[in-house]
């Protein structure tokens, strides 16, 4: 391992500019491509060919061209790309980065769970292991998570593991019935009611935009509910100015990038996922010149997760 990669790139220039050079030099030579999520670090998202939320990933790396995919994120997106594209080399740059939440169902509880709603169709969040995916009828996405489950016929719907979100959709689908799991995301549980109403009164023009992982006490504020994408669109098309971001700080980054002349304020410092901020880029640089972290899935897993993940693909976001 060089030593380099993994100096204090925050506070030296120098040494990003090198790191950044030595990956564009690697992801030519591998002819590889590198794809973040929205809330990966600055430096991270400015090396990325493409960024997005976990949708817009999943839909992206099985229409690119590249063998290789440097995917910057946690675990499950990696395992999701590599269940949708066997033949593509998927790559996580730090093996440990990964999702509480996905860790708070496991194969065993669900199957428990199943056998206390005999017949009822399970709705997986994409913040999921793949033998979960695989043991689902279908996932979703946040930003596609109510069109999903509204495409069910069934009155009655498993959601898992997500409450926050899986609350969020029954208070939008009151003809449905959903069996909530205790999951949640720690980054968007720990942030207080409190701090939202005091940067509402620091900023009294912003509106605040939220993410549906958010717990409804947060969401009861929200002048708008969306996923990453969905807060990218509602922020263009916006007239309004000033925004207080209900997500993963690492978005704003994104935000202030593509809209110029507009304000971001996140409304907590508790808004940070530890896992997301992992991947730095000597990490990247490690990971395209040595080929690591190679995320696989089984195939006899991989086949019906992959039924559940083209379900989900097949149902749009509404625009
Ligand atoms: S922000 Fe929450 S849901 Fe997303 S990866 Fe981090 S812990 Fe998981």
């Amino acid at each position: 391992m060089t030593k380099d990669y993994f100096l204090d790139m925050d506070n030296n220039k120098k040494y990003t500019q090198a790191l950044k050079t030595k990956i564009a030099k690697l992801k030519r030579e591998k002819k590889a491509v590198i794809i973040a999520h929205n809330y990966e670090r600055p430096e991270v998202q400015q090396v990325a060919d493409i960024l997005g939320d976990s949708l817009e990933l999943s839909r992206a790396v099985t229409k690119v061209n590249a063998k290789v995919v440097v995917f910057c994120g946690v675990h499950f997106m990696a395992e999701t790309a590599s269940i949708l594209n066997p033949n593509k080399k998927i790559l996580l740059p730090v093996k440990e980065a990964g999702c509480p939440m996905a860790d708070m169902i496991t194969l065993v509880k669900l199957k428990q769970l199943k056998a206390k709603y005999p017949g009822v169709p399970v709705v997986c969040y994409v913040n999921s292991s793949a033998q979960v995916k695989a043991e689902s009828d279908v996932c979703c996405t946040s930003s596609n998570a109510l069109e999903v489950v509204n495409s069910l016929s069934d009155g009655e719907v498993i959601f898992i593991p997500d409450k926050n979100l899986g609350s969020y959709i029954q208070s939008k689908l009151k003809n449905k019935q959903i069996v909530l799991w205790e999951g949640f995301c720690p980054t968007h549980i720990r942030v207080s009611e409190e701090e939202i109403m005091q940067a509402k009164k620091k900023y009294p023009q912003a509106k605040f935009i939220a993410h549906p992982e958010c717990p409804q006490r947060l969401l009861q504020h929200a002048d708008y509910i969306g996923s990453t994408s969905g807060m990218m669109r509602y922020i263009k098309e916006s007239k309004d100015k000033e925004f207080i971001i209900g997500t993963e700080s690492g978005m704003i980054y994104r935000l202030e990038q593509e809209n110029p002349g507009k304000k971001f304020y996140s409304p907590s410092e508790h808004f940070i996922c530890a896992d997301m901020k992992l991947t730095t880029l000597g990490w990247i640089a490690y990971s395209l010149e040595n080929m690591v972290y190679e995320v696989k899935v089984p195939e006899q897993t991989r086949k019906k997760a992959r039924k559940s993940l083209d379900r989900m693909l097949a149902v749009l976001p509404k625009k």
